[in-house]
């Protein structure tokens, strides 16, 4: 007897916003195995530590299975009746004595777009406030703003295949080796073909990406204005920008220059304000002016600032007066966190955005999504953002949350503020996969939700590819998928417009919302993002639907055509530079730095269970400069206390090499389940960008004691 042959799901990495194809094999001892998906075109069958690692994390320990519901003995086992009985009961009571803006919802960039957009059409259309944020907010919401700022949509013009064509790669705070693993490798081999590209890394650390670098630019914290800036304006004084491009396809130029010209006109003076080389300063800004094709890759260095917005647009000044945009090999890119921080964007995940990348505040993109919909109401004016969110909550304004697949208590900032918000809230409801996180501790109703392998869906990746992902596990316990909690929720608060059977359903309508009244004739608004190439696929075409870049139009067969490009104009935005929110001072003399390390991912509530991948940085650690460590009279490997002026953690003290003094380094994975409390979030500044509102994860004034 021949035994079957164990057939491979193709579906996509739950990690990075690489959006990795991944192929996952079912085996007889009920093992996963895990392989690159050879023809997805983000990786092309190539994975890195934590997304091989993934059919290690797939167990049911910890997992939440069944609903749970606070009573006055503690939580206990519920109904899927009786709890969403209480969140739809709960809800509809607080909307009804305090109002729309008296809820609000929570969400991540692990949900998947099907789950993403029947959260916001409940809460938009039918609850009529705009009180739906995501975790997508701390990572990228400076980037969408300085899209839209720039290009009128929130729209990464280039793709992955620009980094293998580009003579220079510019990498803006990103350490991608660590956080972008695949598309680092990607660079590689560009780097390994062809030695004489140029790759610079603009960083205050010294990451492992400086490997690849031929020119590190150790900015002090902050800078990335001056720095960028001071380009935009050696570019007009040596004559290096596009005069055709900049007078036919962009307006605001002379504005944004003269705003450049105040203060960064003189590469000395940038030099000494980013604290770096003068010499080398100048390599980049000739190697900008002469290398026709430049990928300017940045991340969450430049995102998550108090200037964040700024940063981003600054960038995308100097390419847009290179009319660098969108053209083989060249363009500003915004290289994504999350799995689906882009599909959240699409279907309006961020409070202050509507449905299919329509405004809020268009009262034109308001009446299309309401009658779209044909829902009782639309919100009118944009919604709390996280920080402000949890904010409301503590002073009583918001009585009701619904936090969906993400853990607030360690990853926002001011992480502390969140627990006093979670303890005073009248009504806090958690989706989740596992039972016990920081967040779940406060929930008065659990909801267990799939988790990747378990559940079915679309992501979109950096670079505007949509791929599905797909179940090949059976449902754990009772849990069930995000989009059909929320439906059913919707429902039992007597709304219509949720009845969607299967996840192509809500697929579908997200589709056809995208490309409806989209175009010129009348009655059309037009706009960038367009899926009507994707709309009636049906169950089968969604099941086989292969990754493919939006917009997504029918091509003259009726086949769906991608775009691999969006060549497209854009607006410069003057960028005054301005120092971070809160310097250090005596009391407080070092900046805080937060970010990832290589093998673990966010709370680490998944990557947590996979020992291999505690062996690269098994515990938290505090990195600074040998100097400062004597200075402040603490020692490798021992323990040390980091206290800013909102909480303080332990962690064992490194030198890993690479920060310059004045600095120090801690990862943001470490959560309060371990023994000791290393949740970086609450030592966090609650400082955030005035366009964005994105925190300044990147510079918190603190101080470091012996422990
Ligand atoms: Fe997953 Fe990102 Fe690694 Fe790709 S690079 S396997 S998407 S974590």
């Amino acid at each position: 007897k021949i035994s079957p042959i164990p057939l491979a799901v193709r579906t996509t990495c739950a990690y990075c916003g690489v959006g990795c194809g991944v192929q996952a094999t079912p085996q007889a001892d009920g093992g996963i195995l895990i392989d690159g998906d050879p023809s997805h075109p983000a990786n092309k069958g190539k994975l890195c530590v934590k997304g091989s690692a993934l059919g290690d994390t797939l167990d049911l320990r910890g997992r939440l299975l069944h609903p749970q519901l606070r009573g006055d003995g503690g939580m206990r086992q519920a109904s899927w009746d009786e709890a969403l009985e209480r969140v739809a009961r709960g809800f509809g009571e607080i909307i009804a004595e305090h109002g729309p803006g008296a809820v609000a919802l929570y969400v991540s960039g692990q949900l998947l777009t099907e789950d993403y957009y029947v959260a916001n059409k409940l809460v938009k259309g039918y609850i009529g406030t705009a009180n739906i944020d995501t975790n997508s907010r701390l990572c990228m919401s400076s980037s969408v703003a300085g899209h839209k700022r720039a290009f009128g949509a929130d729209v990464v013009p280039g793709c992955y295949e620009d980094f293998d064509m580009a003579d220079m790669v510019v990498l803006a705070g990103s350490n991608a080796a660590w956080c972008h693993p695949v598309l680092f490798q990607r660079i590689a081999r560009l780097k390994e073909r062809r030695p004489e590209v140029m790759v610079v890394v603009v960083d205050p650390r010294r990451t492992a990406t400086c490997e690849l670098a031929d020119l590190h630019l150790p900015v002090r914290p902050g800078t990335d204005v001056w720095l960028f800036n001071g380009l935009l304006s050696y570019l007009a004084r040596e004559g290096a920008m596009d005069a055709a491009y900049v007078g036919s396809r962009t307006t605001g130029m002379a504005a944004a220059l003269a705003v450049a010209n105040i203060d960064c006109a003189d590469p000395m003076e940038v030099a000494r304000v980013c604290r770096v080389e003068p010499a080398k300063l100048l390599a980049f800004y000739r190697a900008f002016a002469a290398t026709g094709k430049v990928v300017t890759a940045y991340s969450q260095g430049v995102n998550q600032s108090s200037a964040g917005t700024d940063k981003v647009n600054s960038i995308i000044n100097c390419h847009l007066a290179t009319g660098r945009i969108g053209k083989p090999g060249m363009g500003p890119f915004s290289l994504t966190g999350q799995p689906n921080a882009m599909g959240g964007r699409e279907v309006g995940g961020l409070a202050n955005m509507l449905a299919a990348h329509m405004e809020l505040d268009n009262q034109e993109h308001r009446e299309l999504v309401q009658r779209f919909w044909n829902s009782p109401r639309i919100a009118d004016k944009p919604g709390l953002k996280a920080v402000d969110l949890f904010h409301a909550v503590e002073q009583g304004k918001v009585k009701a949350v619904w936090i969906i697949g993400t853990n607030p208590m360690v990853s926002l900032p001011d992480a502390n503020q969140v627990q006093r918000a979670l303890e005073k809230c009248a009504l806090v409801v958690v989706s989740d996969i596992m039972a016990s996180t920081d967040t779940t501790a406060f929930a008065d109703v659990l909801l267990p939700a799939l988790g990747w392998g378990e559940k079915d869906g679309t992501v979109t990746n950096s670079e505007r590819c949509i791929s599905r992902q797909r179940a090949f596990l059976p449902a754990p316990g009772e849990a069930r998928a995000d989009w059909k909690i929320i439906c059913q929720v919707a429902q039992r608060m007597g709304f219509d417009g949720f009845g969607f059977g299967a996840a192509h359903e809500i697929f579908d309508e997200h589709a056809r919302l995208s490309s409806w009244r989209n175009g010129t004739g009348e009655g059309c608004v037009r706009r960038m993002f367009d899926l009507d190439g994707l709309a009636g696929l049906g169950a089968h075409g969604y099941d086989t639907l292969e990754p493919v870049q939006w917009p997504v139009r029918r091509g003259p067969t009726g086949a769906a055509e991608g775009t691999r490009r969006i060549e497209c104009g854009g607006r410069f935005v003057p960028t005054a530079p301005r120092a971070p929110v809160h310097a250090a001072s005596a009391e407080y003399p070092l900046a805080l730095n937060t970010g990832r390390v290589r093998d673990q991912w966010h709370t680490m509530t998944r990557t947590g269970k996979a020992p291999r991948l505690a062996g690269h940085v098994a515990e938290a650690f505090v990195d600074l400069h040998p100097h400062d460590a004597l200075l402040y009279g603490v020692r490798e490997g021992e323990l040390a206390r980091v206290t800013s002026a909102w909480g303080s953690l332990v962690a064992r003290v490194q030198h890993g090499g690479g920060i310059t003094r004045g600095s120090v380094f801690v990862p943001i994975h470490w959560n309060g389940q371990t023994a000791s409390d290393a949740r970086v979030g609450a030592l966090v500044s609650p400082a955030v960008d005035p366009v964005s509102g994105e925190p300044e994860f990147k510079h918190t004034p603190v101080r470091v004691e012996h422990f």
